[in-house]
């Protein structure tokens, strides 16, 4: 992975390489972020440019040795460490005292197909969905023993060490005697989602990078030009995302083609103005059967034509964008509408995106939104 293959972060990237060249970098470096934004695609970038032997204009060539054995996360001085639980893929000798290395393969396979995973994909891809990962001591012991031997190619021995907020204590004083005194040639890259629940001795001993979201326009371009979408749904996949280039992508992902989204949207508002109460639950009940990811772009979605709705029933429809057939259903449902369902169709939509992620009941959720169209408009 090279640095301009990272989406979003401009600044950061400069910022790395300017510390490599000017020989500036810390022995430990801390990425802060919120899941899926690219902090483990900057660790493995920052890696390959340290190594790469044909390092140009503050990024790596891509091409050399180095180069390729990073891109398949096969670089042998380059590590990785991450939460882990007793799987049924682990062979009963390997469960009495499981560390990540056993699960490298998957890791590997997870991370090398998209870098911006999140711990759910970890879990899933090494087997402990239903369990919560830790990095324990035993996994300690195995980093000091790692980083205790002389690198085989490069001058550093490089541990990625994914979660470290999920240490046990054992595991962070263990890990915090190494931070203090690393043995030569170390460099520790820690991706945290949850630095406050990092020991502050550990904090303290690395340098502290924070990446940023992306922006929700760039991110838009982004999707458009890696799923073919228009502009209007990568717009609406970039506000659902909120700046994390993961969420964007497995959101996507997860959706089986966006455009009966929308002519789901349009069914419920023409069930409502129908005063079928009948047809408004068929709808709340279809999309009560979707899953999560997808239930949230609809409610992303509808937001988007209330605002739209609105701002023609204010006779601004100029600046509501939308396409031509779309703009022809807005003209002609805007007359037929309330001038108070907008505010308040809005509201109940927020409610809705909110209580799907506190896992309410998607029925309940559903049933309430699909009465409340019903009587607001
Ligand atoms: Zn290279």
């Amino acid at each position: 992975m090279r640095f301009g293959e990272i989406y979003g972060n401009d600044a950061l990237k400069a910022r790395l390489g300017k510390l490599v060249d000017e020989n500036r970098l810390g022995h430990a470096l801390l990425f802060v972020e919120q899941e899926g934004m690219g902090a483990f695609a900057f660790a493995v970038a920052l890696s390959q440019y340290l190594n790469c032997t044909g390092a140009k204009d503050g990024d790596s060539c891509g091409e050399c040795p180095s180069c390729r054995l990073h891109a398949h996360l096969s670089y042998p001085d380059l590590h990785f460490s991450f939460p882990i639980s007793s799987s049924p893929k682990l062979s009963d000798q390997e469960k009495k005292r499981p560390v990540s290395s056993y699960f490298l393969r998957d890791f590997v396979s997870l991370a090398t197909d998209n870098p911006y995973f999140d711990s759910h994909d970890l879990f899933a891809a090494i087997g402990i969905e239903n369990k919560a990962g830790a990095i324990t001591v035993n996994e300690a012991r195995e980093i000091a023993n790692i980083l205790s031997l002389q690198p085989y190619q490069s001058q550093y021995k490089i541990m990625v060490i994914w979660e470290p907020e999920k240490m046990t204590t054992e595991a962070a004083n263990k890990l915090l005697k190494l931070l203090e005194e690393p043995p030569a040639g170390t460099l520790f890259l820690l991706v945290t989602h949850q630095m406050e629940n990092m020991l502050s001795t550990v904090v303290s001993r690395c340098q502290v990078i924070r990446l940023q979201p992306v922006e929700r326009h760039e991110m838009a371009l982004i999707l458009e030009k890696r799923f073919d979408l228009n502009a209007e749904e990568a717009m609406n996949y970039a506000t659902l995302a909120a700046g994390s280039v993961g969420r964007a992508f497995s959101a996507v992902g997860n959706a089986e083609g966006t455009g009966s989204v929308q002519e789901s949207v349009r069914s419920l508002l023409d069930a409502a103005l129908a005063k079928s109460l009948v047809e408004v639950m068929d709808v709340a009940e279809q999309l009560s059967s979707l899953g999560r990811d997808r239930q949230k772009l609809w409610c992303v979605t509808a937001e988007d034509m209330i605002r739209k709705l609105f701002v023609t029933s204010q006779g601004l429809g100029s600046i509501a964008f939308a396409d031509s057939d779309e703009a022809e259903y807005i003209r002609q449902l805007t007359p037929r509408i309330k001038q108070t369902f907008y505010g308040k169709a809005f509201a109940a939509v927020d409610t809705a995106l909110r209580l799907i992620d506190a896992n309410v009941s998607a029925k309940l959720i559903f049933a309430d939104l699909g009465n409340r169209f019903f009587l607001y408009i």
